[in-house]
């Protein structure tokens, strides 16, 4: 359907069939680097064959000063990444095509617009960034970097100085004016939002509408969830303390009696994890994963203490025959995490601005780091919702999977033993459980499953043509396909 000069990040995630053709890269001239990547529709004989254009990012150190790394605003999305900035057309387009013209303006965070998605005559497209770059900035938590650059922390802390400093001297307006000034410093800082961010999401929406706008008929993928589900629910649980191993059944009693299964993650050495208590676990379907070593702040502290106490947390992940991981405090690294060796990591979270380790890699799908599959925590913790910020209920909980629901993601609940003494914690988890336990159109998944399934999704391809698709390899026995149609983000049954 699509051939390409260069791997689409956004068409191998969603598995949207396209062929790998590097003769149809545009350079700027025999030596210079590639900068514009194409994909060209592929029509039957006669048809009329149209381009997206892309800002190629593979090496950023050799890309020309116009192309600047940034928060910018496209749409209903915020994006981080490197842009083609400025009034004109790119040179190299105008070897490609002429009537270049900006077909949907790019600002940068303070409302100015910096550069334009561009359109030539014959309805081919440019964008002045790369999508994949811009999928790894969220999905790696890389984008804060990008946020919290020197200059923008120091000029942030120096409004925030002379606003305070200087306010009782000064004449109304201008205190007027400094202060809205100074909450929209603040506005900026406030990505992501919670408790819902959907700029990535909105972002491949678009890019959806835009494939299939070019190809002019609906562009098929491998539909993200088995066995024609249309969304996730997956519960998992952080045991902390003794006292929270103890009291496994204020969150297993109810799963138990509506019919639930569950991950459980425990700490190796922080307390004893008694031997029979797992194999029980397991005999009801359940999983059990690893929780760091310790739990002391230091797990992950390093690579050096990474090496140090690895080996020990892979003697009781094969002792408990556990593939998963998560972290304590949900410390993370992006390089590191596929270094400890589990099948999937559980420790990012969609939006947690309440973390320690605050951020959010704003995806409510599965995705790849490296070889593992993260699985993103996408509903707030307990201990958030009820402990720091005093929810009376689930309300928050059941908005949340509702908006999931609705958008075909992957609702991940993370919940503590330890904290669910708090009788607004345990009648809000029982109302969550309650409210989604007969839907037919939801999976029911360990996250083990998911992430097998994930990596079948991945290791899988859509073939044929027409109105003859089919799914090869390991996703096929359960793999559904789905089309994206050009006037709508929602995908419709295949
Ligand atoms: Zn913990």
């Amino acid at each position: 359907m699509f051939e390409s000069s260069y791997p689409f990040a956004f068409f191998d995630y969603f598995r949207i069939p396209y062929t790998v053709r590097p003769g149809l890269a545009i350079g700027d001239g025999p030596r210079a680097p590639v900068s514009v990547h194409q994909i060209r529709t592929m029509g039957g004989p006669g048809a009329v064959s149209r381009s997206l254009l892309w800002q190629g990012t593979a090496d950023p150190s050799a890309l020309p000063a116009s192309r600047q790394l940034g928060r910018y605003r496209l749409r209903d999305f915020t994006f981080f990444g490197h842009v083609a900035v400025g009034a004109a057309v790119p040179g190299t387009l105008s070897r490609f095509s002429h009537g270049w013209h900006p077909a949907e303006q790019i600002l940068d965070s303070a409302g100015h617009v910096r550069a334009a998605v561009w359109q030539d005559g014959d309805g081919n497209i440019f964008l002045p960034f790369d999508p994949g770059e811009v999928m790894q900035q969220f999905w790696s938590e890389r984008y804060r970097l990008v946020e919290r650059s020197p200059m923008a922390v120091r000029g942030r802390a120096a409004l925030v100085r002379g606003y305070y400093l200087a306010r009782p001297a000064l004449p109304r307006p201008l205190q007027l004016r400094l202060r809205r000034a100074f909450t929209r410093a603040q506005g900026r800082t406030s990505f992501p939002s919670w408790p819902v961010e959907d700029s990535l999401h909105n972002l491949y929406a678009w890019l959806f509408g835009l494939v299939a706008q070019l190809a002019g008929r609906p562009v098929p993928f491998v539909d993200l969830w088995p066995e024609g589900r249309s969304w996730a629910l997956v519960l998992t649980h952080d045991v902390e303390t003794d006292v929270g191993f103890r009291s496994l059944d204020l969150l297993r009693g109810p799963e138990r009696q509506l019919g639930y299964r569950s991950s459980w993650n425990f700490v190796p050495l922080r307390y004893k994890v008694a031997d029979d208590v797992v194999r029980k676990l397991q005999e009801e379907g359940c999983e059990v994963g690893v929780h760091g070593l310790r739990h002391d702040g230091h797990d992950l502290g390093s690579k050096r203490l990474v090496a140090k106490r690895l080996p020990a947390m892979r003697e009781y992940a094969d002792r408990w025959q556990a593939v998963g991981f998560r972290s304590p405090s949900t410390q993370r690294q992006w390089e590191l995490m596929p270094t400890l060796g589990f099948e999937y990591d559980s420790s990012y979270s969609d939006t947690d601005p309440y973390e320690p380790q605050p951020g959010g890699c704003c995806s409510y799908l599965p995705y790849f780091n490296a070889s593992m599959v993260e699985l993103p925590i996408t509903l707030p913790q307990d201990h958030t919702l009820f402990a720091i910020l005093q929810n009376p209920d689930a309300d928050v909980w059941i908005r949340k999977a509702q908006f999931l629901r609705e958008h075909h993601g992957m609702v991940l609940a993370l919940t503590h033993p330890d904290y669910a003494a708090d009788p607004r914690m345990a009648e809000g988890y029982w109302s969550l459980l309650e409210c989604f336990r007969s839907d037919p159109t939801v999976w029911h998944a360990l996250p083990r499953e998911v992430a097998t399934w994930w990596r079948q999704r991945a290791g899988s391809v859509v073939r044929g043509a027409g109105d003859n698709w089919r799914i090869e390899g390991p996703a096929s026995p359960s793999g559904r396909i789905r089309f994206a149609d050009a006037d709508s983000s929602r995908a419709r049954e295949g």
